[in-house]
């Protein structure tokens, strides 16, 4: 029967509510004209005056027919809100507690015709129900919210057993069944978990050869690259129960839930072992201890505290693999990772272009494609995307195909997909024609140093339509994966980004607020090739901490200084030094190639968009001058440029 406390309750009430409406439906009440709600007294009275033709007894209510009507004052008639006198028919009153030895003589004196019926049973427990609905209602969401409690451990477990117990999902194979044939690429990845899936198959095989397998295995790696992904694969080829649970669900504001919530999760993976237990986001209680970050966090550390033992104390038989994902193994605590705990490390990287078009073919495995697709060239056109990107790249797709109305997903849907992805959603926003030919000049001059400069990436496109926070975009894609990054191709993108806002001034004699995050990209970059790359020339192959992302906040924090004042001018001298380098060959640049930047502006004004393939046909006439002198340190041998000075 209904074992949901919730659908009783809901059973009970429809119940109700049903009696109610046959009730009301199959017993009509008699259609009402007023009736007199008068006193016993005055009843009798009108009964001795011979006004009364009609009486009928209820138990104790009494009610009956006037002879003809009678007027009654509002006085006279209980609850009576009328002015003067009101006529009457009908009467009602209750008999008083005390027997009235007067009344039936009297009756049968002036010959009244009395009626007895019996007291209303129905009407009686009908109103009795409509009264206890209210308390029924009470109870039963009372009695529902203990039932829930119980379930979840609270009343009859312990307030506090509630919170102490883990949360942690449980993936069964039927539930979650994914495999390595799901994970695309990731092949060294997939490698080195094979020997954690072979214990689990056989962990005796393991054993009888007296070897030790690792406990805890750290799945190392940027956000959506698909670690999650791998550990539930792990679980799935092994045909093991998966507990899995996100390390920030430790932490409760009462200290000591977090431990005791680690205990009961393997507690529980012990009982169910041979099984995995994956805790995704490790660094949030895996931090490193003691630095007073986080809130001098006790609790964390209580927590964090617990996990370590719980690592340690496997039994040699608790067939129990700890699977443990981060975006940060840097900042983990040392005593996390070393052996016996999470004593191997498996990185799951960016994938590269090849990975890519495998993670597109599986999001792709289900969706009609068109003829023209070509998944390659979607990947190589990705670089960078992670798994999560190119999953919702390939969803966007669809979409986009599917508000089309079409049957198949073309290639221009990935396209559109794609720029979405990249360069944010179009806008639409009024611009006046200024403004435009604002935005014009300023795309046109970062695409226009991205194509004369030999070390930068080929333009994509280049637009003028407002996309996210942006009025237009230029985007430039590499070729191919880059792993590494000269400072010449440094020094490039710095001029390509300076680009917008020196084209506004050369043509306009005035830089606008369009370049704001040309800018803050700018002089990232500089900062980070002065301190931490070693590129500048004042300061040569040193590192220092400025400039670099907080490891616990993930963004910049005045981090302690660990150079002198004399140092921090340097570097200060330094990075201008090289912004200054990059401007000075953007303008030359552009003063060299003005008409061109002029022409192209307009031809932006007039097709919005240009990509790879517009715009080199466009140049294809045009001579594109490379000012020698200005951009020397970004020079190399690259493409066929005119070099001029
Ligand atoms: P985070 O660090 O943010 O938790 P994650 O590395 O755990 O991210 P997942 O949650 O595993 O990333 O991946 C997000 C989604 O991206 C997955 O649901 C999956 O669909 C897709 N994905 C990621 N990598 C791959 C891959 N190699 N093959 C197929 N799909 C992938």
């Amino acid at each position: 029967m209904l074992k949901n406390p919730l659908h009783r309750i809901l059973l009970v009430m429809a119940l109700l509510v049903g009696l109610n409406f046959v009730y009301t439906y199959l017993f009509p009440r008699q259609p009402t004209e007023p009736v007199a709600e008068i006193a016993y007294s005055l009843f009798k009275q009108k009964l001795n005056e011979g006004a009364i033709v009609e009486v009928t007894l209820q138990g104790e209510r009494l009610s009956g027919v006037f002879a003809g009507k009678l007027a009654l004052t509002a006085e006279q008639v209980a609850a009576g809100r009328f002015e003067g006198e009101q006529l009457f028919t009908r009467f009602r009153t209750v008999m008083p507690p005390v027997e009235d030895p007067n009344l039936f003589p009297l009756l049968e004196k002036q010959q009244v015709k009395l009626l007895v019926e019996p007291t209303e049973d129905r009407a009686l427990w009908m109103s009795i129900v409509i009264n206890l609905l209210p308390w029924v209602l009470i109870i039963g969401v009372w009695w529902f919210i203990i039932t829930r409690m119980r379930q979840q451990g609270g009343i009859g477990g312990g307030f506090l057993n509630k919170f102490g117990k883990s949360g942690a999902q449980l993936y069964s194979r039927e539930q979650s069944p994914v495999t390595f044939a799901d994970v695309a690429g990731l092949r060294e990845a997939k490698q080195e978990l094979q020997e954690i899936i072979a214990y689990l198959r056989d962990p005796g095989k393991f054993a009888r050869l007296g070897g030790r397998v690792p406990r805890g295995v750290l799945l190392a790696g940027p956000p959506g690259t698909g670690k999650t992904l791998m550990a539930r694969a792990v679980a799935g080829e092994a045909e093991v129960p998966f507990f899995s649970i996100s390390a920030s669900q430790f932490i409760e504001m009462f200290v000591g839930v977090g431990a005791s919530r680690v205990r009961d999760l393997f507690t529980n993976a012990k009982k169910n072992a041979p099984s995995i237990i994956f805790v995704d986001e490790l660094d949030a209680v895996g931090r490193a201890r003691g630095t007073g970050l986080g809130g001098g966090n006790d609790e964390r550390e209580q927590t964090l505290n617990q996990l370590l033992s719980e690592l340690d104390g496997f039994a040699p038989h608790d067939e129990v693999i700890v699977l443990a994902a981060t975006n940060r193994p840097d900042v983990l605590d040392t005593a996390l990772l070393r052996p016996g705990r999470f004593d191997r490390q498996v990185v799951i990287d960016r994938p590269d272009w090849r990975d890519r078009v495998k993670i597109l073919e599986v999001h792709t495995r289900k969706m009609p494609l068109a003829e023209d697709v070509d998944l390659e060239r979607v990947a190589k056109g990705t670089p960078g995307m992670v798994g999560a990107d190119l999953q919702s790249l390939a969803n966007e797709a669809a979409l986009i195909a599917a508000r089309e109305d079409v049957e198949r997903v073309a290639m221009s849907h990935f396209e559109r997909a794609k720029d979405r992805q990249l360069m944010g959603m179009e806008r639409k926003l009024f611009m006046s024609d200024l403004e435009r030919r604002i935005t014009a000049i300023h795309e046109a001059g970062h695409a226009l140093v991205a194509r004369c400069l030999p070390n930068t990436d080929p333009v994509h496109k280049v637009t003028i339509i407002p996309r996210g926070q942006a009025l237009g975009v230029t985007q430039q894609l590499p070729e191919d994966d880059r792993y590494h990054f000269p400072r010449s191709y440094l020094l490039c993108r710095m001029s390509v980004m300076l680009g917008g806002r020196v084209a506004e001034k050369e043509i306009f004699d005035e830089t606008s607020t369009g370049a704001q995050n040309d800018l803050k990209q700018v002089m990232d970059l500089a900062e980070k090739m002065v301190c931490q790359w070693g590129m500048s020339n004042g300061l040569g192959p040193l590192s220092y901490p400025r400039g670099e992302e907080h490891p616990f906040l993930g963004r910049k924090l005045a981090a302690e200084k660990t150079f002198s004042e004399k140092t921090a001018w340097i570097i200060d001298q330094e990075i201008k030094t090289l912004v200054n380098l990059a401007e000075e060959c953007a303008t030359a640049v552009l003063a060299e190639n003005r008409k061109t930047l002029e022409a192209l502006a307009e031809q932006l004004l007039e097709e919005e968009s240009l990509d790879f393939q517009q715009l080199e046909s466009f140049l294809a006439d045009k001579t594109l001058n490379f000012p020698q002198k200005s951009c020397a340190e970004m020079r190399h041998s690259g493409k066929s440029i005119k070099e001029t000075d």
